[in-house]
């Protein structure tokens, strides 16, 4: 039995499927004591102590616990990620493309997520480099990439053909060129657009 194609949709985990900073603010209460975090008027993660008023010490302490052990299996879902997704496997396998550290356990969790598809069904990839990330996407023949990290999905464009779908954050509420999808039955309207080009590529 030959292998099914990938499906032309592609996603990042974090930020995309899984609500990672409800999941931060859930590690800061209940192991910190942490409070009230707004994450609406956070403008730049790479900067969360800046934006959040923390240490950055606390800020490493909370991330090493959310992403490691047991509260890593306990990231929730955006509403609809996983029946999306359980629909676009039916047909493809799917490709996600993470940049979480090594060993921790993101594979184990989307396969929770979407434990209705048969296990050959699903990649999880572990790249922090985004260089890495585009080149592949690029390698899968993936026709369009739903991301967070703006940085990411200017390098996708500059290097590859495949075209970034932001996914609305409070992160990524500047001006850029992208198309932006706030929730998973926008990103699921995607997917007629995206297979039709598969069908049909352009003329070299
Ligand atoms: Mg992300």
């Amino acid at each position: 039995m030959t292998d099914l194609p990938w499906h032309p949709l592609s996603f990042d985990v974090d930020g995309v499927v899984g609500d990672i900073f409800a999941h931060f603010a859930a590690v800061a209460e209940a192991e910190f004591g942490i409070t009230g975090l707004d994450f609406d008027s956070v403008r730049n993660y790479t900067q969360l102590d800046k934006e959040l008023g923390l240490p950055r010490e606390t800020i490493f302490k909370i991330v090493q616990t959310m992403l490691f052990g047991q509260w890593a299996m306990r990231l929730k879902p955006y509403p609809g990620a996983a029946e999306v997704l359980t629909r676009l496997g039916q047909d493809h396998r799917l490709l996600f493309v993470t940049a979480r550290p090594d060993g921790s356990p993101v594979e184990a969790w989307v396969r929770n997520l979407l434990a209705d598809l048969p296990p050959k069904r699903i990649e999880v990839r572990l790249v922090s480099d985004p260089d890495h990330k585009a080149h592949l996407l690029a390698e899968h023949r993936i026709r369009a990439f739903v991301e967070d990290r703006l940085d990411t999905c200017h390098l996708i464009a500059v290097k590859t053909s495949v075209v970034p779908i932001v996914f609305a954050q409070p992160w990524n509420r500047v001006r850029h060129p992208f198309e932006v999808v706030r929730n998973w039955s926008e990103i699921e309207a995607l997917v007629e657009r995206f297979s039709g080009e598969n069908i049909a590529p352009a003329a070299p």
